[in-house]
């Protein structure tokens, strides 16, 4: 598929549920993609991309976006506190804020560069031993935990248990969000992003339906 193909679908998925066109981001995944497929990506006009870690991020975004400057770079996957400070300067967005220590770290960083990237709050909700996130149970203190600290969190993410119905994770992690009164979803992937619009994912996080198969070799 391409860039084209998935923003067709996400506009129909969109308007199937009611909702309007402008209410659902689509984040580019794009990590371990070869540079010229992000680039192609880029010459489309596509300018809010999603990548996993701090470092390779930092190795390819300085570069591209002094060529496209108005581009978004979210970090979706886990953030090490040591890594903290560069993930403050160079993300537009950070989607896994898990723990008080990582909280923390960021408010006093967020103070010290006097910039603040947009905060999601990861949920486990499959409560998954190996999988980061506040566990359901805990998402309500730790939101008014991170709230207390002038945090800027502006919603909730999740990435289902791979054997489970996504439905059902999606169903919680709105509920979760509308009773802390936090507006965005960051939820839907490949496999299931037109799913979770149905469910009220404002974020869709969407890479190897636009670029192809990551190679890890
Ligand atoms: C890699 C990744 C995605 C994109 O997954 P695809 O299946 O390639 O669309 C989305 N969210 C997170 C957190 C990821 O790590």
């Amino acid at each position: 598929m391409s860039l084209i193909d998935i923003t067709t679908k996400i506009s129909t998925a969109t308007l199937d549920a009611d909702r309007t066109a402008d209410s659902v981001t689509l984040i580019a995944v794009s990590k371990v993609q070869p540079l010229e497929r992000v680039q192609q990506v880029l010459e489309q006009g596509h300018r809010i991309f999603g990548e996993n870690k701090v470092q390779e991020a930092q190795g390819k975004w300085p570069d591209l976006r002094a060529e496209f400057p108005d581009t978004q770079v979210h970090l979706l996957g886990p953030l090490q506190s040591n890594k903290v400070k560069p993930a403050v300067a160079l993300f537009d967005a950070i989607h896994s804020l898990d723990r008080p220590k990582l909280a923390t770290k960021l408010a006093s960083e967020i103070q010290a560069q006097g910039r603040a990237p947009e905060l999601f709050v990861q949920v486990n909700t499959g409560a998954e031993p190996q999988k980061a996130g506040i566990l359901p149970a805990d998402a309500d203190a730790f939101i008014k935990e991170c709230r207390a600290m002038d945090l800027p969190i502006t919603g909730l993410m999740v990435i289902p248990p791979a054997d489970e119905e996504a439905a059902l994770h999606f169903a919680l992690l709105r509920k979760i969000a509308t009773r802390n009164g936090l507006a965005n979803l960051s939820m839907g992937m490949s496999n299931d992003f037109e799913k979770a619009i149905k469910f009220g994912a404002t974020h869709v996080r969407v890479g190897t339906a636009i670029f192809g198969a990551r190679d890890y070799g």
